[in-house]
């Protein structure tokens, strides 16, 4: 009997935004269900995701006859936020190396396939997932190939592509392919480990970090450029070319759009595919700017009877996109519901306020008491300062509901103990966890028929429009201050390269 090939398969994945005060600590990664060696076939069997994705492949190798068995380590994730603490960075990699060097111990080490981001920053590290592949490499040695999957949005560096054999980057998003790049990584593992390939990359870094506002697959500068990206692949020794649009959250020396190519054995080849697609991406940089509305003028005009009379019925949405909690933002900036009680907004309909002590104020005043708080901007002060307000309580829940929208449908999610505070004309979803308003359900849960609503704020950046484009007569992507504003402006770079698109005018 022949003996099997042994992949070993991890997963550390986060996106960084370091300009988020909230540390992500172990317990974050607990929170979005951390998974160790058989804990993995349990988790991700049967599922969509990265490490479903290596399982089913494994799977269905077998099916045809191949003898080839998962070395299962660690799954880890976390909702975007600050940097990862060293703590928990120090014991997910060496959960990762001690399941690498057991494998290796024990003889059944033949492959490294990993799921990665590409945006990690750790306390101290700023290329973590540079460190991360570097490190697996010095535990594997030269010969052993090591591959990975990686999000659309990583800052992909040097130090990553020259301690892996090959790259397999998202080719979608909103990301529907994670699965379907750990599928194609595995299959490209077997090849290389059976010799039928040998695998070399090139990576371009671009001087630019676009704001990720207009890096949609479907429309946009990324459709041109992901068309590239798939012509190129088509050619007989390309194996994958994959476009990072890079995430901007990120204060660090690797930051920045880039292109990687992986060929087989033909770096000159390599080189001139990320060479040539690079050159239409900084040509075309500019289009991935998109204008977004000041929040006086966006406020102004979704109380304007001429905008109110305008299209189809349905609420006008101010989206903040700023502080969108999927971004790393951190759900409680007030900018915005400072503007509109002070405008004299009517019928608004507001998701959501990340402040879990308004919350127990709430709960302690009970529904129809009034509470007089000062609610919200307690994260990042130079975000908004909290809002005074006197509020009536309308209601309170335990904060879960079932998503109806397209994403995510069925899921049942919990935003924690809740309430409904109702501040002049402004009704406010105050949330005890953090988490974007992706789905309307949000609303209804507490009483709101959203569809009805004159106007409706969503702190989200584009998640949310599959569930409320359908009834919104129209979208306003407002320029408030927050973690995740597309308006980098905002932010205070120190440590990325420069000049950089769009900050310096290049
Ligand atoms: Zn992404």
């Amino acid at each position: 009997m022949t003996r099997p090939t042994y992949l070993v398969v991890g997963q550390i994945s986060h996106e960084t935004n370091v300009f988020s005060p909230i540390l992500t600590g172990l317990d974050q990664f607990q929170g979005r269900g951390l998974a160790y060696k058989e804990g993995l076939f349990e988790v991700f069997r049967g599922t969509k995701t990265g490490v479903g994705g290596v399982i089913d492949a494994v799977e269905q190798a077998r099916a045809a006859g191949r003898q080839v068995e998962i070395i299962p380590t660690i799954a880890a994730s976390a909702v975007p936020s600050g940097l990862v603490t060293r703590d928990a960075y120090a014991h997910l990699l060496g959960t990762l190396l001690d399941g690498i060097k057991e494998a290796k111990a024990g003889g059944r080490l033949d492959g490294v396939v990993l799921i990665l981001h590409g945006a990690m920053v750790v306390d101290g590290i700023t290329d973590a997932e540079g460190d991360i592949l570097e490190k697996v490499r010095k535990a594997v040695g030269k010969e052993t190939p090591v591959v990975s999957t990686l999000d659309l949005h990583g800052n992909i560096s040097e130090k990553m592509v020259a301690n892996a054999d090959a790259f397999f980057g998202y080719d979608t998003n909103p990301h529907v392919d994670p699965y379907e790049r750990a599928v194609e990584a595995t299959g490209r593992i077997l090849e290389i480990i059976d010799g039928k390939i040998r695998p070399v990359m090139a990576i371009e870094k671009l001087k630019m970090m676009p704001p990720t506002i207009n890096m949609r697959t479907a429309e946009g500068p990324m459709v041109r450029l992901f068309t590239m990206a798939r012509e190129f692949e088509a050619q007989p020794r390309v194996i994958n070319v994959s476009v990072f649009g890079g995430f901007p959250f990120a204060d660090i020396p690797e930051a920045g759009s880039s292109v990687v190519a992986v060929t087989d054995n033909d770096p000159a080849l390599a080189a001139h595919i990320v060479k040539t697609i690079g050159q239409e991406m900084w040509n075309t940089r500019r289009q991935f700017l998109k204008p977004i509305t000041s929040t006086a003028d966006a406020v102004r005009h979704a109380m304007s009877p001429e905008a109110q009379a305008k299209g189809k019925p349905g609420p006008i949405i101010l989206a903040d996109v700023a502080d969108n909690c999927g971004g790393g933002g951190s759900g409680d900036t007030t900018v915005l519901l400072q503007a509109l009680l002070d405008m004299g907004a009517q019928d608004v309909g507001f998701a959501i306020m990340w402040d879990s002590e308004a919350v127990r104020q709430a709960e302690k005043a009970g529904v129809g008491g009034t509470v007089t708080l000062d609610l919200g901007g307690q994260t990042v002060p130079a975000h908004g300062k909290p809002v005074h307000v006197t509020a009536t309580v309308k209601k309170l829940t335990n904060g879960e509901f079932i998503n109806t929208g397209p994403m995510g449908t069925g899921l049942k999610v919990s935003v924690g103990p809740t309430t409904l505070l109702q501040a002049g004309g402004v009704e406010i979803i105050t949330i005890s966890n953090r988490m974007a308003p992706n789905d309307p359900e949000i609303f209804r849960h507490v009483g709101i028929a959203p569809e009805k609503k004159t106007i409706l704020v969503v702190k989200s950046r584009g998640h949310f429009r599959a569930g409320y484009e359908p009834f919104a007569k129209e979208i306003v992507e407002v320029d408030c201050p927050g973690a995740a504003s597309p308006n980098l402006s905002w932010f205070e770079y120190r440590h990325i390269p420069r000049p950089m698109f769009p900050l310096d005018p290049v």
